[in-house]
């Protein structure tokens, strides 16, 4: 099997002063991706709880300022598509609706807002609910694709709560597709191509297969999806992967594959709100159709401040640096999980 889980340790020496200065020798674990080569630190402290804030004063203090997605507002000053895109101005879903994003950041750029609700605490959202927004953005996405086939390389993220970078509490996903792949994705595309040309064999494939044989960090199969937490985390307390099987784009997944991935996102909320998580970051990745080296996969990192004093959840290491700071080990987190997937 080609695929190398590759750790490497390093020892910090110091003499400690909660020992009465004696030496302690503190390990540092260095990990890489066995497909990107990123790298990442793996290390725990003992870190005490994540605390929640009272998420209905932020709710009720972000109404003040008046919400756009709202149903008093949502057809009043919310963008409509183009009448040669979409002749009915926006694409609706049961509650779902998709618009165009008025601070787009690619060519074809488009908000999911998931329904009428304001706010949705993690545990409040159902399956429906999720699978609306996710199913109304692969019409948004497929539709773009008859409009402009080369715009091939396409996005579907979620920033959930001001600590993952949302501006408004009311939940919704940015939808977006381009001409070329955005850099992190592209590295993806370009290793797993490589990874088929060197083994013949598809990365995402091989990867299951290795992670269902270490059962180190496979949490679940529900439907066609696995469930994993990530080797070399994104960040510093939770990243989970979802891979689609024999799916090359998110284009390709069935309701069947969207209602199996809500059903592990569901199950994944309630872990978050049980250890206090309240935000998270996610993002779909496609791989390249018909290359057979990649399939599509959703990948959730969990976000928000740390320790009394609400530091920051990425410093110098992730942004100047590169290197991914890990405050969890993966297979702890993974044991943790595993109950929440039955
Ligand atoms: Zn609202």
């Amino acid at each position: 099997m080609p695929i190398e889980f590759r750790r490497e340790f390093e020892f910090s020496r110091f003499l400690n002063p909660a020992k009465d200065f004696e030496e302690s020798t503190f390990p540092i674990e260095f990990r890489i991706d066995p497909l990107t080569k990123d790298m990442g630190i793996v290390v725990e402290f003992g870190q005490s709880r994540s605390e929640k804030p009272d998420l209905s004063r932020l709710a009720s203090e972000s109404l003040e300022r008046g919400c756009p997605f709202c149903p008093e507002a949502i057809e009043k000053v919310t963008p409509k598509f183009p009448l040669d895109f979409c002749p009915e101005g926006r694409i609706k879903l049961n509650k779902a609706v998709v618009f165009p994003n008025a601070a787009p950041y690619m060519s074809c750029s488009a908000l999911t807002v998931f329904g009428p609700q304001h706010f949705i605490g993690l545990t409040e959202f159902t399956e429906d609910m999720l699978a609306d927004a996710f199913l109304a953005s692969q019409t948004y996405l497929k539709r773009v694709q008859e409009h402009d086939p080369e715009a091939k390389y396409c996005y579907i993220t979620w920033n959930y709560m001001p600590p993952a970078n949302s501006s408004q509490i009311h939940p919704h996903l940015q939808v977006a597709a381009g001409h070329f792949p955005l850099a992190y994705h592209r590295n993806l595309l370009e290793a797993a191509r490589k990874y088929h040309s060197q083994n013949g064999t598809n990365y995402s494939a091989d990867l299951v297969a290795e992670e269902k044989r270490l059962q180190e960090r496979y949490i679940a199969t529900l439907g066609n999806t696995i469930w994993l937490t990530s080797f070399v985390p994104r960040s510093a307390q939770l990243d989970i992967l979802a891979i689609f099987q024999e799916r090359e784009s998110f284009l390709f997944l069935t309701p069947e594959d969207i209602a199996s991935f809500c059903q592990g996102l569901i199950n994944t909320f309630r872990y978050m709100d049980d250890t206090g998580f309240y935000s998270f970051n996610l993002c779909f990745y496609s791989g390249t159709i018909g290359e057979d080296s990649l399939w599509t996969q959703a990948r959730l990192i969990q976000r928000g401040s740390l320790g009394p004093l609400n530091i920051s959840d990425v410093g110098y290491s992730t942004l100047l640096l590169d290197t991914k700071l890990c405050l969890r080990y993966p297979e702890g987190i993974c044991h943790k999980l595993k109950p929440y997937f039955g």
